[in-house]
Order: C-alpha cells, then sequence, then structure tokens
C-alpha cells in the first residue's frame, strides 16, 4: 500500500515515516509540511532517522492524496478538516490520529466519511482501546456508589487538555453507565468548588517532562477504590497501531470506523 504522511516532520510524523519505512507491506508515497515549514524539500525518511528514499516534503497536500492510496494525519484539528475533504474528494483512505477536534470538527469528518473510508481514535495503541473496553465495562457493573475520577499526564508539548484518551474514557464510563458526558463532566477544579456532585465524572490533567502518555481512571467508593492504568512507552505504539488501521482500510466499505472496528473489540 502506498501510504502518505501530512505533517510528516511532527514527532509523530517521523514515527509514521519510520514505522512504514520497516514495513514490508507498505511503501512510503511522500510527506507534507505547511507553507513555511523549515523542513520543506528535505527527504522524510532522513528526517525520520532512515535510509534516504528521494521523496522530498512537500506542501501540496492534494497532489500527496492523488498519490496515496491512504494517508495518515497527525498534525492538528485545522489541517485534518482539510485533509479530510481531500480525501473525499480523491477517495483516498484516511487514518486521523490528531486530537482536540471540535464537534464540528468531528462532524466534517463524518460527513467525509460518506465519500471514502476514514478510521479516527485518540489513541491507537492497543492497551488504551482494551481500557476503553474495561472501562465501560466496570462503569456499568458498580454503581452510583462509586465516584469515577480520569488522571492524565502528558509531555511538555501537548497542546489540548484534556487529552483525547481522557475523554474517550470518559465517554466510555458514561456509556457504561447510560449518561451523556457533557452532562456529567467535570473538566476542571479550582477554588472553593463546593461538594463533588454525585455521578460527575471528573478530569484531571499532568503536564511535563517527556512522558509518551499516561490514564488513570479511578473508581472510588467510601470503602474502596478500583485504579485502572495504562502508560505508554513510545510513541511507536501509536505509529504501529495507525499503520495497522490504514492496511486495514484495503478494500472497506466507505464509512467511520475507529479502533475498537479494526481490534474487533466491538
Ligand atoms: P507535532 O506538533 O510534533 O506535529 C504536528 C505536525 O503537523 C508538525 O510537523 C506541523 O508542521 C504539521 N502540520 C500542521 N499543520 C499542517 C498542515 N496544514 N499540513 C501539513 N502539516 C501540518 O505534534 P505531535 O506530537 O506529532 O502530535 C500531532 C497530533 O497527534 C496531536 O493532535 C496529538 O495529540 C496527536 N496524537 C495522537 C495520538 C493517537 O494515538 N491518536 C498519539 C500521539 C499524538
Amino acid at each position: 500500500m502506498k501510504i502518505g504522511i501530512v505533517g510528516c516532520a511532527g514527532r509523530m510524523g517521523r514515527m509514521l515515516v519510520s514505522e512504514i519505512e520497516n514495513s514490508d507491506k507498505a511503501t512510503l508515497a511522500g510527506g507534507t509540511e505547511p507553507p513555511g515549514s523549515p523542513h520543506l524539500g528535505q527527504d522524510p525518511a532522513v528526517l525520520a532517522g532512515c535510509e534516504p528514499t528521494g521523496v522530498a516534503i512537500v506542501e501540496d497536500a492534494a497532489a500527496l492524496f492523488e498519490a496515496s492510496d491512504a494517508v495518515i494525519d497527525f498534525t492538528a484539528p485545522a489541517a485534518t478538516v482539510v485533509h479530510a475533504a481531500l480525501a473525499a474528494e480523491t477517495r483516498t483512505a484516511l487514518t486521523v490520529g490528531t486530537t482536540g477536534l471540535s464537534e464540528e470538527d468531528s462532524s466534517k469528518l463524518k460527513t467525509a466519511a460518506e465519500r471514502t473510508v476514514i478510521v479516527q481514535a485518540a489513541n491507537f495503541s492497543i492497551g488504551v482501546n482494551l481500557l476503553l473496553g474495561l472501562t465501560e465495562q466496570v462503569a456499568r457493573i458498580l454503581g452510583g456508589d462509586f465516584d469515577i475520577e480520569i488522571l492524565e499526564m502528558h509531555h511538555r508539548h501537548k497542546v489540548d487538555a484534556p487529552s483525547g484518551t481522557a475523554l474517550a474514557l470518559g465517554d466510555a464510563a458514561a456509556v457504561g453507565r447510560q449518561v451523556d458526558l457533557e452532562t456529567v463532566s467535570q473538566r476542571v477544579r479550582d477554588g472553593i468548588t463546593g461538594a463533588r456532585t454525585r455521578g460527575d465524572i471528573g478530569f484531571a490533567t499532568l503536564r511535563g517532562g517527556g512522558v509518551v502518555g499516561e490514564h488513570t481512571v479511578m473508581f472510588a467508593s467510601e470503602q474502596e477504590r478500583i485504579e485502572l492504568t495504562h502508560k505508554a512507552a513510545s510513541r511507536a505504539v501509536f505509529a504501529a497501531g495507525a499503520l495497522r488501521a490504514t492496511l486495514w482500510t484495503e478494500g472497506r466499505a466507505n464509512g467511520y470506523y475507529t479502533m475498537q472496528d479494526i481490534l474487533g473489540f466491538s
């Protein structure tokens, strides 16, 4: 499969290029960076620490979509919306890892998926996707006597909070409890907040150093506490999952899919 990487000079972009270069099932169709990027014209494989390919990083995303069987996008929300429209126009499969998308952005992705195959996951690791399933199950089994809190920590460069994965975990807990996350979520606490409201799903965010990604879902009652924790040791885990998802798109019917579909959990 010929795979293009938009944002190929980013932290995840480089991991994705390296994953493709080390795969016998995929070849690199090319990569993009936005206008003004110092990496335009460079070889994305060399940037990723691999052997030169002779491919140069360009700004023309439309050309990359034309040249690719599938494209992987770990960039920024505004760019991802444009890439989804290009995927629909060129009927190229798109794997989206970008987080921090608004509801409006997400609905644009789903509209694009009417004309092509789109896979989206806030976290492409198998362990986190297992954690999502477990969180839903535990929330369903435990009653309202257990308070649900979600704690996440990421590296100092992360620009959105809570992480897309933390929100997905909150959503899984809400589905398990048969409530709407929007109406019960407590995203920030500061100052005299008053006592915790029963049924709330709380979030807490830590940022620092080079932490790849850590998430804990706590279920706390007066007598006991259950904690489900996942720690990613390397970004390679996300790149491997995204490549697996992208290879899975071959021959699929148009539509919007998640990692749960790919791993057969849904
Ligand atoms: P980064 O800032 O290192 O990389 C983003 C890259 O996208 C940059 O190189 C930037 O120049 C490029 N970019 C921005 N706009 C572009 C455009 N219009 N066209 C082409 N390239 C463009 O960030 P990162 O740490 O690699 O993370 C990127 C995104 O992936 C974030 O939203 C992050 O939260 C998400 N992420 C998701 C997962 C997952 O498993 N789903 C894992 C890690 C990171």
